[in-house]
């Protein structure tokens, strides 16, 4: 095991940790892979990355790129021979620059996405990235995943809003590329391969990101749904009656909220009697330009469009900012809640908005065919066509028996994304979780191309490895 005195010499005694201080990198955030590192190198700046891992070329050392350790695929823990570093991003925490002219915004990579969104909001910019683990997430882990979130259905995933990246490469040079253009043809797009390679090709250190105008009002509803016809049906009447202005379309399993109320009583579902037993339930979110009144008067609208039609029972249009955002911490705590439900078989996917009803109802059928009684706790993101479609064991199985039942539950929900025509990994990304179903369901030529990718940047294999593609 190759001594690490030179990582102290590079970083500073204080940034290299080990035993249990290194703990708390080692292990996921979901606790399911608990790894052991050589070391933790904190670096403190882009000169000292690529000095790491210079050393690290030297003395054949894997690199896991580590952000806030959020990811829900265990993309960013080492493996258990203590043979790798946890390369922490953490001290690269700067908003280096903000540029109100270009409305651009230069932010290192272990700031943490709400430390970022909140600079951008003092220079009066929206940076409209935005999910619920923000407070821990960093922007790096976020290009890293190329993360997507709340706001996708008007402003894209975070490949979208990157303009220029600074990485270190997989052999230890500094790419400076942090280009603020919004227009740049000038060959292969090096910056949308690094982007979403989860720490596999190099180490992003620092990125320039685009900047919205603040919308001047924004205005959030939940509607009461039958079905996820309905819920279709109602995205599609929404992007007419709001175009470009409808920022967030969300889809909430009813047992959802109830998970949520049990598990933190302080919060409540805006609806009594028979609307708060509903199926599901969407949260619509509308950002304006003009002022809060003209915002709600489209909202009414809209929601009284689909009243009639008969797409909602029941409506709740908040009335204020703190009612806003009580819908939206609804939302949020349905992954922090899941644990009201039991140990889940999770799964994050995508399928074309069209053909979502089909595949809710013929996945849901199946698995309650081979599976009796198990309880779908399905939410997501419906405007961008994405579920996080998780089954929990109900009254029917322990938690042993559905661990035991966990491979063929996979296996029916991601072969039936596959005859829908979707991807088995929506937004969390690929990590150890999904590595080896990739040759299942991805096109075996992009997969040799991917290899080949990787070969050619990172030859010696130390970037990241077992993570995204096998051996
Ligand atoms: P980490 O977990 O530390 O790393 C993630 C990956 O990026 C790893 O492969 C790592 O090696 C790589 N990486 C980290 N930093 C760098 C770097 N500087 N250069 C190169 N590679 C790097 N994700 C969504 O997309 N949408 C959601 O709505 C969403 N909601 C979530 C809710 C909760 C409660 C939690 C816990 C997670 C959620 N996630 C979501 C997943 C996770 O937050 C995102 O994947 C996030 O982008 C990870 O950021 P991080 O800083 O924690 O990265």
């Amino acid at each position: 095991m190759p001594a690490v005195d030179e990582l102290k010499r590079i970083v500073g005694e204080p940034h290299v940790l080990q035993g249990e201080q290194a703990k708390s990198y080692q292990v996921d955030w979901r606790g399911r892979y608990a790894g052991r590192a050589l070391a933790v190198v904190r670096p403190g700046s882009t000169q000292e990355v690529a000095e790491v891992v210079r050393w690290c070329i030297a003395q054949r050392v894997p690199v896991v790129p580590q952000g806030g350790n959020t990811s829900l695929c265990g993309a960013a823990t080492p493996d258990d021979t203590g043979t790798a570093i946890v390369l922490s991003l953490a001290r690269m925490n700067r908003v280096r620059g903000i540029d109100t002219d270009n409305d651009t915004m230069v932010v290192e990579a272990g700031c943490v996405l709400q430390a970022a969104q909140q600079a951008a909001h003092a220079a009066d910019r929206l940076f409209p990235l935005s999910l619920a683990a923000e407070g821990s997430c960093t922007v790096g882990g976020n290009l890293g995943t190329n993360a997507g979130g709340t706001q996708v259905l008007r402003y894209g995933n975070t490949r979208e809003l990157v303009l220029g990246l600074e990485v270190v490469t997989a052999e230890g040079e500094i790419w400076h590329g942090l280009r603020g253009l919004r227009k740049d043809n000038t060959g292969y797009d090096l910056r949308d391969l690094y982007v979403g390679s989860e720490g596999t090709l190099g180490i992003i250190t620092a990125a320039t990101f685009k900047l919205y105008p603040l919308p001047v009002a924004q205005c959030t509803a939940l509607l009461g749904l039958a079905s996820v016809r309905d819920a279709v049906a109602l995205l599609s009447l929404a992007r007419k009656g709001f175009g470009a202005s409808l920022t967030g379309f969300e889809l909430i399993g009813g047992n959802c909220l109830h998970g949520v109320v049990k598990c933190y009583p302080q919060q409540r579902i805006p609806f009594d009697g028979p609307s708060a037993q509903l199926p599901w339930y969407a949260l619509l979110e509308l950002s304006d330009s003009e002022s809060e009144e003209h915002a709600r008067a489209r909202f009414e609208a809209v929601v009284g469009e689909a009243l009639e039609a008969g797409l909602a029972s029941d409506a709740v249009i908040a009335e204020s900012m703190a009612q806003s955002r009580a819908l939206w911490h609804l939302r949020e705590s349905i992954p922090l809640a899941e644990k009201a439900f039991g140990k889940g078989v999770k799964h994050d996917v995508s399928v074309p908005v069209s053909r979502m009803a089909d595949f809710v109802e013929t996945t849901n059928a199946a698995l309650q065919a081979h599976f009796p009684g198990v309880e779908h706790i399905i939410f997501g993101h419906l405007g961008d066509g994405n579920l996080h479609y998780n089954v929990a064991r109900g009254e029917a199985y322990t938690e042993q028996e559905l661990l035991g039942m966990q491979d063929k539950i996979y296996a029916i929900v991601h072969d039936s994304v596959h005859r829908h025509g979707g991807s088995i990994s929506a937004e969390h990304g690929v990590g150890q979780l999904k590595r080896d179903l990739l040759p299942l369901y991805k096109d075996p030529v992009e997969l040799a191309l991917m290899k080949r990718i990787k070969q050619a940047l990172d030859p010696l294999g130390l970037m990241n490895p077992g993570k995204v593609l096998g051996k």
